[in-house]
């Protein structure tokens, strides 16, 4: 038995079209979810338009979904119909790697089963959250806190925790100089999980066109790294920079932005590979690192911090119909700074 839900679907590299797709019974520990609204993240993008290598089309993306638990398999402990839940960007993985048994699935040694273009285990490939429903593992289902709407929450199964995961881990707080590189998807949570933990908050940007947004969602300052005294001004002034942007960036020149001791923490995905000069890092003990997502247990506790800050994404809702506009206005940089799909629209 299979449910037929609602999809846009990308055919090929071009555009996305309206389709259906067929969604398995939930098995004995799964929920089948109601999804009402579901983000769109620049991987959605990168994915769709077949700019990273082993994209199977068709393809249905999305792993920013908030919805409704509509159904639930026999077994199921954690969630009840009718309960609000969201799905990130991967629905299982092997449980049994040191990754897995340390809360750190998205790093699973056999490799977390992606939400979508992965095989899922009724070995169908796994379709996005750009449909009307999803059935998932009741342990990869997140709940929402109340007071958090279902369209701000959305954003938080990807860019939050995205954002989240490694300012913790490189320990922003007070008394820390945390610069965010690009204010888009990513980078507008970034700068709020970062103001929120106390510290000194930056935007380094193309342009200045966002930095009244910035100021007001917790930014201290805001730099258009287009100016050409930019670099200089900012030479060894930060502990910690996080870069969202998937452009290939002059590596060395953020780095000459780190004091002695920071950390730049790539989570934008280039294509291509990049280069760099080792006395950039060498020539003040800086560390150059990526981060990718975060386990279930942190995407959980990211939620709750939200809730407990009054903290979610700032979203525009769209129709399905507008999801090829969008995914150009996103590349632009022309969004605001999460577009997010109202699921009754597919
Ligand atoms: P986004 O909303 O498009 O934001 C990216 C920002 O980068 C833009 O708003 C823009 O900010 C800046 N930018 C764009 N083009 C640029 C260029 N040519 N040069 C310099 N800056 C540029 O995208 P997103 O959804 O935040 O995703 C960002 C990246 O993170 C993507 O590569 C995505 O695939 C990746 N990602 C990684 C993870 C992970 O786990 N590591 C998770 C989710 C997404 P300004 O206008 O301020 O310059
Ligand atoms: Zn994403
Ligand atoms: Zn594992």
């Amino acid at each position: 038995m299979t449910t037929v839900a609602k999809a846009y679907v990308a055919t090929s590299a071009t555009e996305l079209q309206p389709g259906l797709i067929e969604r398995r019974e939930p098995g004995e520990f799964e929920v089948r979810i109601s999804i009402k609204f579901t983000g769109v993240c620049h991987s959605d993008i990168h994915t769709a338009r077949g700019e990273w290598a082993g994209v199977n089309y068709p393809i249905v993306v999305g792993h920013e979904i908030a919805g409704i638990v509509e159904a639930i398999g026999p077994k199921v402990t954690r969630h009840v119909v009718g309960d609000r839940v969201g799905v990130g960007c991967f629905v299982d993985s092997c449980r049994e790697c040191d990754n897995c048994l340390a809360g750190e699935e998205q790093y699973c040694l056999s490799g977390a089963v992606s939400t979508y273009n992965s095989t899922g285990r009724d070995g169908l490939p796994t379709a996005g959250g750009y449909s009307t429903s999803i059935v998932v593992d009741e342990n990869y289902v997140l709940r929402l806190p109340e007071g958090i709407s279902m369209e701000a929450a959305a954003p938080l199964l990807c860019a939050g925790i995205t954002m989240y995961s490694p300012l913790r881990t490189w320990g922003a707080g007070p008394g820390k100089r945390v610069a965010v590189i690009g204010f888009g998807g990513l980078g507008h949570m970034g700068v709020k999980f970062a103001a929120a933990l106390g510290a000194d908050v930056s935007v380094l940007s193309q342009s200045l066109k966002k930095q009244e947004d910035a100021l007001r969602l917790g930014a201290r300052t805001y730099f258009a790294m287009s100016d050409p005294d930019a670099f200089d001004v900012l030479r060894g002034h930060f502990d910690l920079i996080i870069n969202t942007v998937s452009a290939d960036l002059d590596i060395d020149r953020y780095l000459s932005l780190l004091a002695v001791d920071g950390a730049l923490i790539m989570v934008g995905l280039p294509s291509e590979p990049l280069t760099l000069r080792v006395w950039s890092l060498a020539g003040s003990r800086r560390t150059l690192a990526g981060s990718k997502l975060g386990g279930i247990a942190q995407t959980q506790e990211m939620l709750e911090f939200c809730a407990a800050r009054g903290l979610s994404a700032e979203v525009e809702v769209i129709p399905a119909d507008k999801i090829n506009d969008a995914f150009d206005r996103v590349i632009a940089s022309d969004v605001r700074y999460r577009f997010v799909i109202d699921a009754s629209t597919f």
